[in-house]
């Protein structure tokens, strides 16, 4: 068979395919420009403190708005960026820009707010991901206790290496969050080896906890592990009432989710600072007088 025949027969099949594989390869082509171009952009998500209802901390969501295709979630994009490697300067681009804005905050003098950044597997593997974490906080000026970074158990890793890989990152002063906690395979044994700060709980858990006492029995144990092994935990997704009073009940830490805001942009955070933390008294408020 010749090579001549290749585009026929991807030509033959491709009504037989969705037509992901050709746009993955098209994806990729376009991310490689879009750093460049400055197609990327930051949203954060506000974490609110339970017990004293402010904004402690904020989520560091990446965006891709493309010039064409509008807005790529980065659940599609961003394994895209793995395989092809360009997570790499991506990564370093999110992470430069997180703790640029978070110091913009802190002169602008709004209250202190850690900002939380997602890693992907490949920057694990990146040699020099420590040292480029500190040179980023040197450069910006960003107290290290003001960075966490979420890190998730289908990551891959050697045990022995992340537990090292962990420890550096921790001595710089940072903290380290497993996010989406309980969706992986991997056993518990390693939040006893890893020096972590906290579990983040993902939404499949929350998602169904008034209607599923599945899910209930689960989020309470996690409640309850983390609070044995002194880890603060931040329960995701949170979009309605009946979610954010079963996570007081359990005496959760933090809760990031729709109910108090959509991830939104860093002038939103600075401009509706006070609504926010308004918004998030009243209903913590409006649920305390319910008990
Ligand atoms: P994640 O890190 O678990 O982020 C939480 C996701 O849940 C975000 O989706 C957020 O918008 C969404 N979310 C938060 N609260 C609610 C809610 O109440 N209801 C619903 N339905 N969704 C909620 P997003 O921004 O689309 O990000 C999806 C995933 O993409 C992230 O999951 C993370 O795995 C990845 N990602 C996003 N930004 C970055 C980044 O900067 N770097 C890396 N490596 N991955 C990123
Ligand atoms: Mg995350
Ligand atoms: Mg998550
Ligand atoms: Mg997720």
């Amino acid at each position: 068979r010749d090579a001549s025949q290749m585009p026929q027969r991807f030509l033959f099949y491709k009504p037989y395919m969705s037509n992901g594989i050709a746009d993955r390869i098209l994806i990729e082509q376009e991310l490689h420009k879009a750093l460049a171009n400055e197609e990327f952009y930051l949203d954060f998500q506000p974490q609110v403190n339970l017990k004293t209802s402010k904004i402690e901390s904020v989520e560091a969501l990446v965006r891709w708005r493309h010039p064409t295709r509008g807005f790529v979630s980065p659940e599609l994009f961003i394994p895209i960026a793995e395989e092809s490697g360009l997570i790499i300067p991506l990564g370093k681009w999110i992470l430069e820009t997180a703790c640029v804005q978070a110091k913009t905050w802190e002169k602008q003098g709004l209250p202190p707010m850690k900002v939380a950044v997602n890693l992907s597997l490949g920057q694990l593997f990146q040699q020099d991901l420590v040292q480029m974490v500190q040179e980023i906080l040197q450069r910006t000026n960003l107290e290290p206790k003001y960075l966490q970074l979420e890190i998730t158990e289908s990551m891959t890793m050697n045990i022995d290496q992340m537990t090292q890989l962990l420890h550096e990152l921790k001595a710089i002063g940072i903290q380290i969050a497993v996010d989406d906690f309980g969706t992986g395979y991997s056993s518990l044994s390693y939040l006893k080896d890893f020096p972590i700060d906290c579990l983040k709980i993902d939404r499949a858990f929350v998602r169904n906890i008034q209607h599923n006492q599945n899910d209930e029995a689960l989020v309470s144990m996690i409640l309850s592990m983390a609070k044995h092994l002194r880890l603060k935990v931040v329960a995701e997704g949170i979009e309605e009432v009946e979610q954010l009073a079963f996570l007081i009940e359990g005496d959760c830490d933090y809760i990031q989710g729709y109910l108090f805001s959509k991830p939104i942009s860093a002038e939103q955070i600075a401009n509706n600072y006070k609504d926010l933390h308004n918004r998030a008294s009243d209903i913590l408020t409006g649920m305390k007088y319910e008990e």
